[in-house]
C-alpha cells in the first residue's frame, strides 16, 4: 500500500543544527506509528515538517500522495489534527471551548459542535461535568485527554501525537492508552505518535521507527523491530522486551 505520508531525501537544519539530511521514509495508513528516539533527535520537528508547519530545506514531503501545498494550508491542516504535550490548551477557555473550537472556525451549528465534544468526551472517558472547566482546574492526565478530543474533533485522516501522555502519571498513562486504544478502534486514522518511551510505543504501535541524531536506525512493524533489533541502540531501548 502507498504510504500516506513519504519523506523523499529531506533535508532540515536551523542554523548550524543539522536536524535531518536526506531523510526518506514512507509511513502505512490507517496504522499508529511510533516514532521513538531521544530528546533532540528530530521527532518534533519530523511532526512539524508533516503538517507544514515546517518547511524542509531540501527534499520532498508527500501527505494523502501529494505535495505539501504551498497555498490554501488551512484546508490541508483540517484533514490533520496535532497534539502537544502539556501545551496547546487555551488556559483561558473551558474545556468544552477548546475542544470545539475548530468546529466553530468551520462553522458549526452549536447543537453539532456539543454532542461532537459530548462523543470525545465520552470516547477519552472524561466525565461531562469537566466540560466547564478552565485547564487549570483539571489534572495533567484529563488535560492531555481533552487535548487529544481537540485533535480529534474534524475527524481527521492523520493524527500526529507529540509526547501526548508524558504529562500523567504512571497508572493515569495507562488507563488513558487504554482511552486511546478504544478511541482508534471507533474512529481509525494514521497516527504518528512521538514518544521518547519504547514501552508506550509498544503498547500503542503497529509500526516503528527508530530515530537517532535525525537518522533512521529502523523501521518496521513491532514484530519484525522487537525480533531483529538491527543495532545496539534500538536492542538498549527495548531493553528486556518480547516479541508480541
Ligand atoms: P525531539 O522532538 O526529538 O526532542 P526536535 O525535533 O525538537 O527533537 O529537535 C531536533 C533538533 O533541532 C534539536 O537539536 C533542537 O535543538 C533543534 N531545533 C528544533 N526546533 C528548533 C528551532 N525552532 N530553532 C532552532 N533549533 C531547533
Amino acid at each position: 500500500m502507498d504510504g500516506i505520508i513519504d519523506f523523499q531525501s529531506v533535508s532540515k537544519r536551523y542554523n548550524n543544527t543539522v536536524v535531518f539530511e536526506s531523510l526518506s521514509l514512507e509511513l502505512k495508513p490507517g496504522v499508529v506509528t511510533g516514532i521513538v528516539g531521544e530528546s533532540g533527535s528530530g521527532k518534533s520537528t519530523l511532526l512539524q515538517l508533516i503538517n507544514g508547519l515546517v518547511q524542509p530545506d531540501f527534499g520532498l514531503i508527500k501527505v494523502f500522495g501529494q505535495p505539501i501545498p504551498s497555498e490554501n494550508l488551512p484546508s490541508f491542516r483540517r484533514r490533520i489534527g496535532y497534539a502537544v504535550q502539556g501545551t496547546g490548551l487555551f488556559p483561558h477557555l473551558r474545556a468544552e471551548r477548546n475542544i470545539g473550537l475548530l468546529g466553530e472556525v468551520e462553522g458549526w451549528n452549536p447543537e453539532k459542535t456539543e454532542s461532537r465534544i459530548e462523543q470525545l468526551m465520552l470516547l477519552m472517558g472524561l466525565n461531562l461535568r469537566l466540560r466547564t472547566r478552565y485547564p487549570h482546574q483539571l489534572s495533567g492526565g484529563q488535560q492531555q485527554r481533552i487535548g487529544i478530543c481537540r485533535a480529534m474533533l474534524l475527524k481527521p485522516e492523520i493524527l500526529l501525537l507529540d509526547e501526548p501522555f508524558s504529562g500523567a502519571d504512571p497508572l493515569t498513562r495507562i488507563a488513558i492508552h487504554e482511552r486511546f486504544l478504544d478511541l482508534m478502534v471507533t474512529e481509525p486514522a494514521t497516527v504518528v505518535l512521538v514518544t521518547h518511551d519504547m514501552q508506550e510505543a509498544l503498547r500503542l504501535a503497529s509500526e516503528l521507527v527508530i530515530i537517532r541524531k535525525g537518522k533512521v536506525l529502523q523501521m518496521g512493524s513491532v514484530k519484525e523491530v522487537v525480533n531483529n533489533p538491527n543495532d545496539e541502540y534500538v536492542e538498549k531501548l527495548l531493553g528486556n522486551t518480547h516479541a508480541p
